[in-house]
C-alpha cells in the first residue's frame, strides 16, 4: 500500500516524524512518499496544492498529513488553507470522522465536510455587505447519515443528528433526510438535538453520546470542543473518508507557529489519526489498536508540555516505541 506524506507547516515536520518511526516499526511494508503542501509549497512553487501533490494523492491508498499554516500567509490572496479545502474537495472525503475519548467518554462527531457554508457561493457587494451561503442537496445530507448509521451500527447504537432545524431550511432537509435514511437501521436509537443545546450537552455531560452526526460548520465547532474536554487539541485526530478513493488522515489541531521547531509538540493526535489510517485504509485494526495503546502508555510515562509534561516530541515518540516494542516481543 502507498502512502501520500504531507508533513505540512509549523509542527507539522516534527510530529510526520513520530508518525513515520511508528508506521517504520509497526508496517514497514507501507510504501511513504512525502509531498509538498501549504506554506511549504506556496514558497516552493507559488500554489499551496501543487499539481504533482494532488496527483501523489490521487493515486496513493491513503494520505497521511501534518497541519497547514503560515501566520506569513494570513492576509495573503494565495493561502495553506486553500489548499486543503481544495484537497478535500478533489479527494470527495465527505464524510470526516472525530473520535474524543476519555475516562467514561467515548464519543465520535461524523462531520459532513465538502458541502454546506464552506462551500456555498460568497462574495461582498457593492455596499459591502458580505455573504456566505449555505446549501445542502438530499443525496449529501443522505450519503453523510448513512455512514454516521453505519458507524453506529460497530458502536454504541445510538446516533443523535444535530441541527438548528427551528432556525434553518437546509437544517429542516437536514432532519427530514435523516429520519428517511433511520429506517433502513432500525437497530440504531436516533434522537435529533438542536446545535445550541448539543454544545453544552458535551460541555456539561458527553458521556451520554455515541455517534453524532451533523452538517460541515456545526462539526467543525463541536469536535473542537468534544476534543477540549477530553484532553485537548494536541490528542484530537481525524479521517476523511469517500466512498471508493484514498482517505485523509491528519490531526484536529493547526500548525501551531507559536511552538513550532522547539521540540516539544505533541504528536498523540498525528499519531492517533496514523492508527485511523491503518484501521480504515488499510484494514489493519491490531496495529491500529496497539498504536492506541502504545500512545496511551506514552501518554502517562512521558507527557509533552501542553499536558503539563515536560517530555519532547522525541522522549514522547521513545516511549511510544517502546510500548510496541514491549507489546510485540
Ligand atoms: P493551533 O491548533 O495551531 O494552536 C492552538 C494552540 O494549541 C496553540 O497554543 C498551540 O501551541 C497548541 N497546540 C496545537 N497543537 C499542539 C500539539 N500537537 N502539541 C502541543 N500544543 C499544540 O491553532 P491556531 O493557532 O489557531 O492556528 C495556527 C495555524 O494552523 C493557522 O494558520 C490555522 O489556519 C492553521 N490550522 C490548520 C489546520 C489544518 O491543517 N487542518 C487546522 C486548524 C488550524
Amino acid at each position: 500500500m502507498r502512502v501520500a506524506l504531507l508533513p505540512g507547516d509549523g509542527i507539522g515536520p516534527e510530529i510526520t516524524a513520530s508518525a513515520v518511526r511508528v508506521l517504520a516499526e509497526l508496517a514497514p511494508d507501507l510504501e511513504l512518499d512525502e509531498h509538498p503542501f501549504g506554506a511549504a509549497a506556496i514558497r516552493a512553487t507559488g500554489t499551496p496544492l501543487p499539481d504533482e501533490t494532488l496527483a501523489a494523492c490521487r493515486a496513493a491508498d491513503a494520505v497521511l498529513k501534518g497541519p497547514i499554516g503560515d501566520p506569513e500567509f494570513d492576509a495573503a490572496d494565495v493561502r495553506p488553507e486553500q489548499g486543503l479545502l481544495r484537497l478535500r474537495s478533489e479527494l470527495g472525503v465527505y464524510a470526516n470522522l472525530r473520535p474524543s475519548r476519555a475516562g467514561g467518554i467515548d464519543l465520535l462527531i461524523v462531520r459532513e465536510l465538502v458541502g454546506g457554508l464552506y462551500y456555498g457561493a460568497r462574495g461582498v457587494r457593492e455596499d459591502g455587505t458580505a455573504f456566505d451561503t449555505c446549501e445542502y442537496h438530499p443525496s449529501q445530507i443522505e450519503r453523510i447519515a448513512r455512514r454516521a448509521f453505519e458507524l453506529a451500527r460497530t458502536r454504541g447504537g445510538k446516533l443523535t443528528s444535530v441541527d438548528k432545524a427551528n432556525v434553518l431550511e437546509t437544517s429542516r432537509l437536514w432532519r427530514r433526510v435523516v429520519r428517511e435514511v433511520a429506517a433502513d437501521y432500525p437497530d440504531v436509537d436516533v434522537e435529533d438535538m438542536l446545535v445550541d443545546n448539543a454544545a453544552m450537552q458535551i460541555a456539561d455531560a458527553p458521556q451520554q453520546f455515541d455517534v453524532i452526526v451533523t452538517e460541515n460548520m456545526f462539526g467543525d465547532i463541536l469536535s473542537d470542543l468534544a476534543a477540549a474536554v477530553t484532553g485537548g487539541l494536541g490528542l484530537a485526530p481525524s479521517a476523511s473518508l469517500s466512498d471508493n478513493g484514498p482517505g485523509l488522515f491528519e490531526p484536529v489541531h493547526g500548525s501551531a507557529p507559536d511552538i513550532a521547531g522547539n521540540g516539544s509538540a505533541n504528536p498523540a493526535a498525528m499519531l492517533r489519526s496514523t492508527a485511523l489510517l491503518l484501521e480504515h485504509a488499510c484494514g489493519r485494526a491490531d496495529e491500529a489498536a496497539a498504536v492506541e495503546r502504545a500512545v496511551d502508555r506514552a501518554l502517562a510515562e512521558a507527557p509533552t508540555p501542553d499536558l503539563g509534561g515536560t517530555a519532547t516530541t522525541a522522549e514522547f515518540t521513545a516511549a511510544a516505541l517502546r510500548a510496541l516494542t514491549v507489546e510485540g516481543a
